[in-house]
């Protein structure tokens, strides 16, 4: 008999045991919730929920809709962005923009999918006009990425831009000072690397970017072609 099949017959005997501990007469089964890796699709839908209703701060009064992040919930890889633009803010999805189309280019330059990865932003709804989030709305909202973190716990995250870098890592340093090594995220490895957005500014970063993109590829145990 297998470990695994072991492991749940023991978990039903605690279950059931509990059950009768506390005095119930008919042991309910709680719903089976489709497990793929390490953790249910659940597990962050809960945390959507309560973020799709944060008033933690005043961007909630100007938002469309909350843009959680989106992707495999088991991602060995996770890029996290500055926050939504206006597109993303009407779709309620992250990077679906031209930096996104990008970025997408970006994930598939080292032979993923956009579904294999996991996509979200420092900030969860749009700052008007697109500025720059103010340090009081990162405060606010950076713990719910922390939990996303938390939850799907990639072997790599990618930072893109300098809020995202200079947030997970607690630095001023400068982007085009922070990128091109690996740095540690509470034991993840960490990578920053420009924004898509910038890039689309600045072609002459692309090719930092793909250095980037193949030490993340090379970490990931991922062979890419030759560039
Ligand atoms: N830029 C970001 O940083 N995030 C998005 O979701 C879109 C654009």
């Amino acid at each position: 008999m297998s470990k695994e099949f072991d492991e749940i017959i023991d978990s039903l005997k605690a279950y059931i045991d509990g059950e009768r501990i506390s005095g119930e007469e008919e042991i309910c089964f709680p719903p089976m919730e489709k497990k793929v890796g390490s953790v249910t699709g659940k597990d962050l839908a809960v945390l959507k929920k309560e973020v799709s209703v944060c008033q933690e701060c005043s961007l909630a009064k100007t938002r469309t809709n909350v843009v959680f992040g989106e992707g495999n919930p088991n991602a060995e890889l996770m890029f996290v962005g500055e926050a939504p633009g206006a597109d993303e803010d009407r779709l309620g999805e992250p990077f679906v923009g031209r930096a996104g189309q990008l970025l997408t280019k970006i994930i598939e330059s080292i032979g993923l999918k956009r579904e294999d990865v996991y996509i979200a932003n420092i900030l969860k709804c749009r700052p008007p006009g697109n500025r720059n989030p103010l340090p009081g709305e990162i405060a606010a909202c950076s713990p719910y990425l922390v939990k996303q973190i938390d939850e799907i716990k990639p072997r790599v995250i990618c930072a893109l831009g300098k809020f995202a870098a200079q947030t997970l890592l607690s630095s001023e340093a400068t982007i085009g000072k922070l990128r091109g090594k690996f740095h540690d995220y509470l034991g993840v490895k960490l990578m920053p690397t420009y924004h898509p957005a910038y890039l689309l500014r600045n072609s002459s970063g692309k090719k930092d970017v793909w250095e980037d993109m193949k030490a993340i590829a090379k970490e990931l145990g991922i062979k890419v072609k030759k560039g």
